[in-house]
């Protein structure tokens, strides 16, 4: 097992490389910023519904802790690896470091396909999994969050387990709690609606609007839903949205609410009557304006990057253009907004939930919009800056930003011991 097995870690790395090129970063805290501080790997035995036990692979990755605690979300998905896990918690630092947060970076996940576990078998596995992680988590030390395959319950399981084994509440230990026991209103929403704001910059760069524009979102988990309702409320129409089950069209544009309410009593995207089915590789090459990739990583890539008609890609999701899919892109001059930036408003919130728990005051749900608005919208004018100083695409530039605060801080701190 080797954190560079799989190609988003190695591809986090090429860019990581390339930004730190770009901006003349000091060669031995580059070294090591290419690899995470602590990996640590667990096996979960879970009592399952007919009595037998699982054992299931679960991993908490904690790349850097220089700007404050670890902070990233865990992921149950049956393609889990440490490799994967690995570069999501790179890319966190970097994400917590380009929008100025006092965070540092990690990622958690546990390799299962959580559509075959029964409620109190994905409770089970989430409290052992929480247990195993003992004292590696904590508010002060890391603090989990949602991700794919994760859920407010789920971090409510997490708090109350953490909770229980400390002995008395500890809400600061993950993010994306439910409202009721120390969440933050806005978090549930939050990537979608940074995504918006995101796409919002983006257009207005070429003197564009939201309202009236064109787009066509790949993945309807919570980023995507989200992200697609605050278009659609924007007055931008949303011609298709797609899932595990595929995708859905109508050029005239979704009437996004009636799709969210088919999905939430359907489960899935599949059968809905109202637009016609398109697959999920038809639905990347639509032409659109905006293209939001809100699923998995590796969606876009040497292969259909060319094909690609949108004239904005938005990364809802971790990682969803390779390398090669993003040069490509760039050579197109195809905008391409990165996670690291697009996909933020998620741990922004995250971070407002956070500092809200610490300090026991909670804010209205307009005040955390506003605030991490400003505060997304501040992290794309830094990396516009950079792009068009140095002639370089919004990733490189990004990263590039991202990596001079990690570097000024790691020098600033030193190394121990020395
Ligand atoms: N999982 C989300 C991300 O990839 C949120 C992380 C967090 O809120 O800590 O950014």
């Amino acid at each position: 097992m080797d954190f560079s097995e799989g190609q988003m870690f190695r591809d986090t790395i090429k860019i990581l490389e390339e930004a730190a090129n770009v901006i003349n970063c000091d060669p031995n805290v580059l070294e090591r910023m290419k690899r995470p501080k602590r990996a640590i790997i667990v096996s979960i035995p879970v009592r399952m519904d007919d009595y037998r036990v699982k054992v299931f692979s679960g991993y908490r990755v904690q790349h850097s802790s220089t700007l404050g605690p670890y902070k990233g979300g865990i992921r149950y998905h049956q393609d889990v690896s440490l490799s994967e896990v690995a570069a999501l918690a790179t890319l966190m630092t970097f994400k917590c470091s380009l929008l100025n947060l006092p965070l540092g970076g990690g990622k958690g996940g546990v390799r299962v396909d959580p559509t075959q576990l029964s409620r109190t078998e994905k409770q089970n596995l989430t409290r052992r999994f929480t247990s195993e992680l003992g004292t590696a988590i904590g508010p002060d030390v890391d603090i989990p969050a949602p991700d794919m395959g994760t859920d407010p319950q789920t971090m409510a399981w997490i708090m109350d387990t953490y909770s229980q084994e400390v002995g008395f509440a500890q809400p600061g230990v993950v993010t994306g709690k439910p409202v009721e026991i120390g969440g933050s209103l806005g978090r549930a929403g939050a990537t979608g609606l940074g995504v918006v704001f995101t796409t919002e910059k983006a257009l207005e760069t070429q003197k564009k609007k939201i309202e009236g524009t064109t787009m066509v979102i790949q993945g309807f988990g919570n980023v995507g839903q989200h992200a697609a309702l605050y278009a659609h409320q924007r007055g931008a129409k949303v011609l298709a949205v797609s899932d595990v089950t595929g995708g859905i069209v109508d050029m005239k544009g979704l009437n996004v609410p009636d799709v969210i309410k088919y999905v939430s009593e359907h489960k899935v995207l599949k059968g809905y009557p109202k637009a016609e089915p398109i697959s999920n590789e038809e639905l990347l090459t639509l032409p659109c304006e905006i293209l939001a990739p809100c699923a998995m990583e590796n969606v876009i890539t040497g292969e259909n990057a060319g094909k690609i008609q949108a004239k904005f890609v938005i990364e809802g999701a971790n990682g969803p253009c390779t390398v090669e899919g993003s040069k490509i892109l760039h050579e197109r001059d195809i905008v391409a907004c990165p996670d690291i930036l697009a996909n933020g408003g998620g741990v922004i919130v995250s971070y407002f939930e956070w500092v809200q728990g610490l300090q026991h005051y909670f804010w209205t749900e307009d005040e955390v919009n506003a605030k991490m608005k400003l505060i997304i919208t501040s992290a794309f004018d830094k990396v516009w800056e950079l792009k068009t100083e140095k002639k370089i695409d919004m990733r490189t530039a990004a990263m590039g930003q991202a990596v001079r605060r990690l570097e000024r801080a790691m020098l600033l701190r030193g190394l121990y011991p020395r």
